[in-house]
């Protein structure tokens, strides 16, 4: 049996099911080992190491690229490594057999996995990964000739336009490649809202949120609670309307301090929209 999932003060602390560790191209800074203790202090029953799978190369102004990508970025042109799987599953292993009390779940993130279903079909086939979250993070160029980090379409896109367009090509993804578990992140883009626009109101959007949402329900996938830039509650309650049965709670995080963050709140807004944890403190929490 897997120990924890109660806090200090014996409360539930849900697993952590988006976590990224140096084994992610943009997570250099990031430690599974140290994510692992730091799970354990934390009380979590579990953790899902799920690291980045990129395929769309991006066209960015060398202004948006940090030193640490500069080994990707040429010619105007960033382009994600593959992901290391044996080194990845190795230390995976070597931090379950450090942490036994602690389940430790290998998984991955496909960036449209729609676009590149070849490239994400192997990947998912030949290693066997056990977390599998569904993302968009990119969006065509405004020349439409390459792609591009979804916040750099507010340079030339209004912010709605370029939620809505976010909120179309997830309803693509899901349309168009079936092999996933969660969808991660449904509001990505307001991570990068432009300060001075008219605020983020997702009542903007609901329309075109409960239609993804009906698909994704439909689809029989679980929506990620995100914590990094916490999900609207109503976008709960939608997802309930709409048919959605399970979530789960993702801190996204790309550095140990930053596992689990916010999860005591996720989980009150979680409980007040209608979710409970299951007796097994591993299982994706339901609707009540
Ligand atoms: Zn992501
Ligand atoms: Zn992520």
């Amino acid at each position: 049996m897997y120990g924890g999932g109660a806090d200090d003060r014996g409360r539930m602390v849900p697993p952590d099911n988006h976590v990224h560790s140096q084994w992610s191209w943009d997570a250099l800074a990031g430690s599974m080992e140290r994510t692992c203790a730091r799970a354990v202090e934390l009380g979590l029953p579990a953790v899902a190491f799920t690291e980045h799978a990129d395929f769309a190369p991006w066209t960015l102004p060398p202004q948006f690229v940090p030193p640490e990508w500069q080994g990707f970025f040429s010619d105007g042109v960033l382009t994600p490594p593959p992901l290391d799987v044996a080194g990845y599953l190795e230390c995976l292993e070597r931090c379950q057999v450090r942490h036994p009390g602690l389940r430790i779940i290998s998984g991955v993130e496909l960036s449209e996995p729609h676009w590149y279903p070849a490239e994400a079909t192997r990947l998912l086939e030949s290693t066997g990964l056990e977390r599998v979250l569904a993302s968009v993070h990119s969006a065509p160029t405004a020349d439409g000739r390459g792609f591009t980090e979804v916040s750099d379409r507010y340079e030339d896109q209004a912010p709605g336009e370029v939620v809505r367009a976010y909120l179309a090509e997830i309803g693509r993804l899901i349309e168009r490649f079936p092999r996933f578990e969660i969808l991660a992140h449904i509001d990505y883009p307001v991570r990068s809202w432009p300060a001075g626009a008219k605020p983020y109101d997702p009542h903007d959007f609901e329309d075109e949120y409960r239609h993804v949402l009906r698909m994704l329900a439909g689809a029989g996938k679980t929506l990620e609670l995100s914590t990094k830039v916490p999900l609207h509650p109503e976008i709960l309650t939608w997802w309930r309307q709409e048919g959605g049965r399970t979530i789960t709670f993702a801190s996204d995080a790309h550095h140990p301090d930053a596992l689990a963050h916010g999860f005591r709140e996720a989980a009150r807004v979680a409980s007040a929209a209608g979710f409970r944890a299951g007796r097994d403190p591993l299982e994706f929490w339901r609707c009540a």
